[in-house]
């Protein structure tokens, strides 16, 4: 199956984003659980736990087809330890929220060196800080993103997605999410069906479909190799529509979460239906 859907809002409540994303006809969506701009955030109620639960049965939302993403705060690989700590227990924190939430992953932006240790050393920060998370919580895997290497960020290389769960103790509660915009941003043409060929078998190679919990399908506004982090509506950007048509119909893409990131909101049921009807050429 194809599950399609898109980084709904959260506001008012989690149990809110069930409905939110049937309201844009998404079989798949994404949240944050707290605002994702702030450190602290106040525990989920029982209330607020069950009301999430109902309404994900309600309207058809399995913990396969939704992809919670963690705070920006966060930095996994900081090179300083009051900053790694403190991103730790938040990341630990937001694990937690899943597990009692009943989701099964947490999609979260591997870390960034700061310009003040290598790339490798902070990889390694990275590696160790999911292992303690995976050791303090229980049946949620760490979904590590791909980015668009802006600024010191990790992460826009295959190898440094390999690097990372090379080092993860349990295996089995790793994985990655690859976006769209982020890995064309970061120099892997997705242009063309050829390009997609290429920078998919490369993806393979290097780390593994077997690791693939979730997509984020996003157009690039900027061009190829550009490092720089903008998200356009679908058939907008550089990417054109070509890799959506090429996501929708591959099988290796079936049974994950595929999300848009698109900017503008009014136009994510038109993006569903789309993406939804190439699934069905
Ligand atoms: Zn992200
Ligand atoms: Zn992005």
């Amino acid at each position: 199956m194809k599950y399609f859907g898109a980084h709904v809002s959260a506001s008012g409540g989690v149990d809110n984003a069930p409905r939110n994303a049937f309201e844009i006809g998404a079989t798949a969506f994404a949240l944050f659980t707290k605002n994702q701009r702030q450190w602290a955030a106040p525990a989920l109620s029982d209330e607020q736990i069950a009301a999430f639960r109902e309404a994900c049965d309600k309207y058809g939302f399995a913990p396969h087809q939704i992809l919670p993403h963690d705070s920006y705060l966060i930095n996994l690989g900081h090179p300083e330890p009051e900053g790694l700590e403190k991103s730790r227990a938040s990341f630990i924190h937001e694990m937690e929220r899943c597990e009692r939430l009943g989701l099964d992953r947490l999609n979260f932006h591997p870390g960034s060196h700061l310009k003040k240790i290598s790339e490798e050393e902070s990889l390694k920060l990275v590696a160790e800080s999911i292992n303690i998370a995976l050791d303090k919580t229980r049946g949620v895997t760490a979904v590590i993103e791909n980015t668009a290497g802006q600024g010191s960020n990790l992460g826009y290389a295959f190898w440094h997605l390999a690097y990372i769960i090379d080092r993860v103790e349990d295996k089995s509660r790793v994985g990655v999410c690859l976006d769209t915009c982020h890995s064309f941003a970061a120099g892997y043409d997705l242009s063309t069906e050829e390009g997609c060929d290429e920078v998919f078998a490369e993806f393979e190679r290097e780390v593994g479909f077997e690791y693939l919990r979730g997509m984020h399908l996003n157009d690039a506004m900027k061009p190829l190799g550009s490092r720089v982090d903008r998200h356009t509506p679908m058939g907008e950007g550089h990417l054109g529509i070509t890799p959506f048509r090429y996501i929708a119909r591959d099988s290796r893409f079936d049974d994950i979460p595929l999300i848009l990131e698109t900017p503008d909101e009014s136009r994510w049921a038109e993006e569903i239906a789309m993406l939804k009807s190439f699934s069905e050429e």
